[in-house]
């Protein structure tokens, strides 16, 4: 089912979560693991992210380096329709332009329509490691914009194929949005009017980046609307969960904590009060959430699901 109709048919906030593909190597237990715990809250959707590959160079014996590219976490398709298979419910890929020609675009949307996935999100992905730039794959998207454009294609029937009129897919497409701006955007209006692109482009849904300021995310939806996004859009909370998280999350994450929250991280001096402030906040920002009417509250549980539970207990 599409995320939109669970939207549609909810009769109050749903819930829902993302998580990471496991380390290779490791077995779908590990998966099930984090999912176990939660499924007490039932979730409509769970998202499942994808991990490009990366380059690490390796010392040859006469001296020279290899440069290799590995995926370390692999699977997500895989996961997809395991989580499908065995839970009941809707699990949603993240597809990502980065890395992929359009082809190879366009045949993984036939594996995933293949195995009856109905939603997917929709995005650029980041620069890899080695990269101090986005730099797409030479036949491929440079925005998450044209991948939707992509997707919107497929769903009228028309393919890469020139002139053949094809067996239409039809999948519903989030985007991804951010209350505090994308870090590579010049300011947040420019930001706004590529996520209206993304919506004018074909998607039906928005997921935000993780903000620990709830009038960050009231603001940002206020600064759509004004602009004429009208799609749902699904605020993404992180609990944070251990003092290297203090630094980490603001650095990769390009987002800002509020002066309270900061104020009681400088507190802590182990990780286990960071996790329990860290519920605390979640608790107390899903709340609030939750009492505005949003839609659906997303966790990003980074495959851990211990502080979610925690969170899920007190709101669902
Ligand atoms: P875009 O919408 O393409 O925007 C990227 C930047 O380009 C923005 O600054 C935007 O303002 C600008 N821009 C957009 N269109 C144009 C245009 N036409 N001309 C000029 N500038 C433009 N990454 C992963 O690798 N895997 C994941 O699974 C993953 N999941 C995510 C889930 C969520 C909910 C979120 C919020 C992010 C996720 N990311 C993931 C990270 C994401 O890929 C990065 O934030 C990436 O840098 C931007 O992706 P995007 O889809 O928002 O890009």
């Amino acid at each position: 089912m599409k995320v939109t109709q669970h939207l549609e048919e909810a009769k109050g906030t749903l819930f829902s979560f993302e998580i990471l593909p496991p380390l290779k190597g490791k077995s779908i237990q590990s998966i099930y693991d984090g999912i176990d715990p939660l499924m007490e809250f039932k979730p409509k959707f769970v998202n499942v992210t994808y991990h490009r590959e990366e380059f690490i160079y390796k010392e040859r014996e006469n001296g020279l380096l290899e440069k290799i590219a590995i995926r370390k976490r692999p699977g997500t398709v895989g996961i997809c329709a395991a989580i499908m298979n065995k839970y009941d419910i809707d699990a949603v890929p993240h597809l990502i332009c980065g890395g992929f020609s359009r082809e190879e675009t366009e045949n993984a949307l036939i594996d995933l329509q293949f195995l009856g996935i109905d939603n997917v999100l929709a995005l650029r992905g980041d620069p890899i490691k080695t990269e101090s730039t986005f730099r797409p794959h030479l036949h491929g998207h440079h925005f998450a914009v044209d991948l939707i454009k992509q997707i919107g294609e497929m769903n009228s029937g028309n393919y890469l194929v020139d002139d053949i009129q094809l067996e239409p897919t039809d999948f519903c497409i989030g985007a991804a949005g951010y209350p505090e701006k994308h870090f590579e955007a010049m300011n947040l209006q420019t930001d706004l009017e590529y996520l209206k692109a993304k919506v004018d482009a074909g998607a039906e849904y928005i997921v935000t980046q993780m903000f620990f300021d709830n009038k960050k995310y009231f603001d940002f939806v206020e600064a759509c609307r004004k602009v004429g996004i009208t799609v749902p859009i699904i605020p993404g909370l992180k609990p944070i969960k251990n003092l290297n998280h203090i630094s980490f999350l603001p650095k990769f994450f390009h987002i800002d904590y509020p002066e309270e929250l900061s104020r009681e991280l400088l507190k802590c001096k182990t990780n286990e009060q960071v996790a329990e402030l860290g519920v605390e906040w979640g608790i107390k920002q899903s709340k609030e959430l939750k009492d505005a009417g949003v839609p659906c509250i997303h966790y990003y549980t980074m495959s851990n699901s211990t502080q979610v539970k925690k969170i899920a207990n007190e709101l669902f």
